[in-house]
């Protein structure tokens, strides 16, 4: 007789159980979930996991892959709920050892530092960001003279995206350029150069950006013949979101798990919306032929999520599109409210009806935290962000401005940086010429003497420094020293490092500098929430925390708090009532877009994505004059919009239109006016004195 079934199951439909128990628990063939928004995949994905677990897996050797570090916390915290039904307090223990979740580039940060001694590399290797990639294209720009002579040259974030393309998509650098900037054709030669001499500048200063983390990792399984040893290490390989990996990370799954044994992926391709990243939808259509042992593939059609006028209008933009796998949804969530559709003046406007709103659902009881707020780009929420501080709603913005933008976060990051790897030009540039006395040209011939020695303190102490600079030389010298030598433990170092940092930041900052401090504060806390330096840098790194309208406060971990997010950063999430910014011709589809049909069709699952994030309550709307920003060179301007394209005049009447501010109120106020009996002020005037 089999042991009764877990009451975890109950709660699952038929494909989810199917799904959550293919393999019973053991190693099993490769598993495609393939499926809607909102159809419980997510959820399925921490119910296999948990079922793994309480089956006798060992969470140490389950990999779990997630779209963001945020995805996994929570995926952690799932699968300790529900298995805490099972075993009880064990749950804790077990979902502590599930130590393997999080991004792709995350984990690959993880093993590639783990084996660099193996493949060539120094493990005390930093990690740029996006904009540490581009401040060091810039640097070797300038080396090779890109930039002076020949000034209509890509700027340095174009080179970064057009680099980043290439690797991501493991495509030929003309082709690129021809499907996606096809005004930088004329440049193939000398961005070639400089790719060539930036890969040469990464080596020589032990830096990895982000697409290295990929890279690497993808050469570690093939060609330098670790994919057994590191597949080896894991049973189960789980991946949520696959629609929007790119090749390299298909290369990476198949390099560890070459039968596709214990491999599990799970995604939507009506969602993939990361194409310009390199993302392939193909990787989730080819999946189930890519192994000797054909996938098993599961489908789910019962959307959990949305009331059926808001799934009904989020299936028709869909059905729409050229080509797809996944079919329509269906749900028992019945509603009569239909979603908005709410045609504004102006952004001001919007912004204005987007605070009403919010407020009178917060008056009816929905926390401002299970609303939300999106956009296409980050900077559209700009008239929003100023009318919500106007009126005193707390808001987080996600994928937007990054805590670690801010000059002094900044500075402090690049300063343990900098003493981990003293040949990391874009942090030591950054670092060195905090000391008043550094300029350019001092701060280049450090790092040049860096770049070659072994002995890097001591090299430091000795440098030639102007008689005014050294005594504040010898309080970074000594720094330098104690950061290297471990001299204080962590997290308390980081504390070290503030006390030098602080008068730096008095001198620079005058206005702010207590803001900025109370940021440093928090920089601490999210420290003391980290394992060591390096853990903590590079999580930074890859995945910063958001900027929220009170970064100087503490953080608003209890408050409430309205979600702002670009519909990227919107990916797997659902709140109640959700508003989608700027439903109009130019923005979604952007102008940007406007190019292929792939892009046009890429930008309508965009419109689908942000859609199906709404449970109850959705509105779309549209400012029938917006402002867009110095697009392709036709410059900051106004202009007239009209509603989205994939909204056409046949799925009109799955809408709620409207006006805001109400038509009804305006005509009362023309009506009001029209009664008004003419007077000659004029006349009256000139009376008084006569
Ligand atoms: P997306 O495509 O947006 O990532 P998803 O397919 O991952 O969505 P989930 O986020 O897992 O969907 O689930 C959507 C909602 O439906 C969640 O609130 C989840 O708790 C709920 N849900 C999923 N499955 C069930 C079920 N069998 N019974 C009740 N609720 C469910
Ligand atoms: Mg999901």
């Amino acid at each position: 007789e089999s042991p009764p079934s877990p009451t975890y199951l109950d709660r699952l439909n038929a494909e989810q159980r199917d799904a959550v128990l293919h393999g019973s628990g053991a190693i099993a063939d490769p598993l495609l979930v393939i499926a809607g928004a909102g159809s419980g995949k997510t959820n399925t994905l921490a119910h296999r996991v948990a079922h793994l677990i309480v089956s006798g897996a060992d969470p140490r050797r389950i990999l779990l892959m997630t779209f963001s570090r945020r995805a996994a916390q929570e995926m952690g915290k799932r699968v300790e709920r529900i298995t805490r039904e099972v075993i009880g307090e064990k749950a804790a223990i077990l979902a502590d050892g599930l130590t393997w979740a999080g991004t792709f580039h995350a984990i690959g940060a993880r093993l590639i530092r783990e084996y660099a001694p193996i493949i060539g590399l120094s493990d005390a290797f930093s990690i740029h960001d996006r904009a540490d990639s581009a401040d060091l294209m810039n640097l070797v720009r300038h080396e090779l003279g890109l930039s002076k002579t020949k000034s209509r040259f890509p700027a340095k974030g174009t080179c970064v995206a057009i680099y980043s393309r290439c690797v991501n998509a493991e495509a030929d650098l003309e082709e690129v350029l021809k499907t996606s900037f096809p005004w930088c054709l004329d440049w193939v030669a000398a961005l070639k150069a400089l790719f060539a001499a930036y890969v040469d500048a990464k080596q020589a200063q032990n830096v990895l950006d982000y697409d290295d983390l990929l890279l690497y990792w993808r050469a570690m399984v093939t060609e330098a013949g670790l994919g057994e040893e590191i597949g080896g290490r894991f049973d189960h390989v789980l991946v949520d979101e696959y629609q929007d990996t790119n090749k390299l990370q298909a290369a990476i799954l198949t390099g560890m798990k070459p039968d596709g044994r214990g491999l599990t992926v799970v995604g939507d391709d009506a969602q993939s919306i990361y194409s310009f990243r390199g993302a392939e939808v193909r990787n989730i259509l080819d999946f189930p032929g890519l192994f000797a042992q054909p996938a098993r593939m599961v489908t789910l059609e019962r959307n959990y999520r949305s009331t059926a006028p808001i799934l009904e209008a989020a299936n028709a933009v869909i059905a729409q599109a050229r080509e797809r796998h996944a079919k329509d949804l269906w749900t028992e969530r019945t509603s009569t409210a239909k979603p908005k559709l709410v045609t504004v003046r102006e952004e001001n406007d919007q912004a204005a009806y987007v605070c009403e709103e919010v407020l009178a659902m917060r008056e009816a009881g929905t926390l401002l935290k299970h609303q939300a707020v999106l956009f296409r780009a980050s900077h559209h929420s700009g008239p929003l962000e100023i009318e919500l501080t106007r009126r005193n709603i707390p808001f987080v913005k996600f994928g937007g401005l990054k805590f670690l933008d801010a000059a002094h976060i900044k500075d402090t990051l690049a300063t343990l940086r900098f003493a981990d790897n003293p040949r990391d030009r874009v942090a030591g540039f950054r670092v060195l010429q905090l000391i008043p006395g550094v300029g350019p040209s001092t701060a280049g011939a450090i790092m040049d003497a860096l770049a070659v020695t072994e002995d890097p303190v001591g090299e430091l102490a000795a440098f030639p420094i102007a008689a005014k600079a050294r005594e504040e030389w010898a309080g970074f010298v000594a720094l330098v020293s104690d950061l290297r030598r471990r001299a204080i433990a962590w997290p308390a170092e980081i504390e070290r490092v503030r006390r030098w940092y602080e008068p730096h930041l008095e001198r620079r900052h005058e206005e702010d500098a207590d803001i900025r401090k109370a940021d440093l504060a928090q920089l601490e806390q999210i420290a003391a929430a980290a394992p060591d330096r390096a853990r903590f840098l590079t999580d930074l790194t890859l995945d910063p925390p958001d900027a929220t309208s009170d970064m100087a406060g503490p953080p608003l971990l209890d408050e409430d708090y309205l979600i702002l997010s670009t519909i990227h950063s919107a990916k797997g999430q659902e709140w109640k009532q959700v508003f989608v910014l700027n439903c109009v011709d130019g923005c979604i589809p952007s102008d940007l877009a406007v190019g292929t049909s792939n892009e046009i069709e890429e930008e309508r699952r965009l419109l689908y994505v942000a859609m199906t994030r709404a449970k109850d309550a959705l509105h779309l709307v549209t400012p029938q004059r917006f402002y867009t920003h110095g697009q392709r060179s036709r410059g900051d301007r106004h202009v007239y919009a009209s509603r989205t394209r994939f909204i056409d005049t046949s799925s009109l009447d799955r809408y709620e239109r409207c006006a805001w501010p109400t038509a009804p109120r305006s005509a009362e106020a023309a009506a009001a006016r029209a009664a008004v009996q003419p007077v000659d002020l004029k006349a009256k005037m000139k009376g008084m004195w006569r």
